[in-house]
């Protein structure tokens, strides 16, 4: 490897993230390889040319690397702004590169002078302000069964014989196709918000909070009662599942490309706060749905929160904090 090049894991791939993805046509790159250990559960072999023109560039539509020569490309689409790095990937189906940009032009969206909350539902995977609901796909779901079934067809299969490799490799694609899915969902609905809003508040959230273990409960004679860490890690599965952070960055990507908003507002208490009267109704995650004592408002819980992450968004914008419906701009705003 040249010194210009830079063994990355993680941080190379997150930066891949929105970017244009292409792929060899050549296995020329192979020879000089390093594999990298073992990363855990996904194993990625990548690294990045930190600045373009320095052992990575482009020369009509092929792309040169130091050492190794030039390669022919497959584009997935034209690349816009000016390059900055450049990321190579062995992936389960093939060598990748990607190419992030800078100066990217913006290509705003007509405005449409409305503006909303968000918030991950558990049911839905999103649910705005007003109401409106996203259905969640459970891509991970479907291809846990054929993953499953994929590693049975290994066991199944001779230790070292070819059909048994070509059963790891079919394998190893799975994880690898349940992500893209994912991001075209993520890229679509992220669209379809960005076109309907001109601002799109979401709550700062830190998906490994949600997903952590719950605390275990001591019965005092040295065992311990049900703390409910099996009904919260069906839970946790589908927040995992619905990939909210993968999300949110994806949407704050489109929404600067279209020239719209998105604002992050203060998470605590948005799902117990009653959107009608602002008091608080205290419900443990499993309470699906939002009754209020005070004004007998009854509502989606996750609706509730979306609702909450709207008006501590106008309240951010400087529309003066007052508890509950009093604060409220009209509607259509
Ligand atoms: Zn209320």
């Amino acid at each position: 490897m040249s010194t210009a090049t830079r063994l990355v894991s993680h941080e190379g791939l997150s930066r891949m993230m929105g970017n244009c993805h292409v792929r060899f046509l050549g296995e020329g790159a192979r020879a000089t390889w390093t594999p990298l250990p073992d990363q855990g559960r996904e194993r990625y072999h990548s690294f990045t040319y930190k600045e373009y023109g320095n052992g990575a560039r482009l020369e009509n539509g092929y792309l040169v690397l130091s050492k190794i020569g030039r390669l022919a490309v497959r584009w997935s689409r034209a690349v816009e702004g000016s390059i900055k790095t450049v990321t190579l990937s062995n992936e389960a189906d093939g060598w990748y590169v990607c190419f992030s940009c800078t100066e990217v032009p913006a290509q705003p969206l007509p405005p449409t002078e409305r503006e909303t909350g968000i918030d991950v539902g558990l049911k839905v995977f999103l649910i705005t302000a007003d109401g409106q609901m996203v259905e969640n796909p459970r891509h991970y779901r479907k291809a846990e069964r054929e993953l499953k079934k994929a590693q049975q067809r290994i066991s199944c299969r001779k230790q070292g014989s070819n059909r048994r490799k070509k059963a790891v490799q079919q394998c190893a694609k799975k994880p690898q196709h349940v992500r893209r899915q994912r991001t075209d969902f993520h890229h679509k609905t992220a669209l379809a918000l960005v076109r309907e809003y001109d601002v799109i508040y979401v709550e700062a959230i830190q998906p490994a909070n949600l997903s952590r273990r719950p605390v275990p409960v001591s019965d005092g004679n040295g065992s311990y009662l049900h703390n409910g860490a099996s009904r919260k890690a069906g839970l946790n599965k589908r927040i995992h599942d619905a990939g909210w952070g993968h999300f949110l960055s994806i949407l704050a990507c489109t929404a600067a490309w279209a020239g719209k908003r998105v604002e992050a507002v203060h998470p605590a208490y948005t799902s117990q706060d009653c959107s009608g009267c602002g008091e608080r109704i205290r419900k443990s995650l499993s309470v699906r749905t939002h009754v209020c004592t005070h004004c007998g408002l009854v509502l989606d819980r996750d609706e509730n929160a979306a609702r909450n992450i709207h008006w501590r968004g106008q309240r951010l914008r400087g529309v003066p904090a007052m508890a509950g419906a009093l604060n409220r701009e009209p509607v259509g705003l």
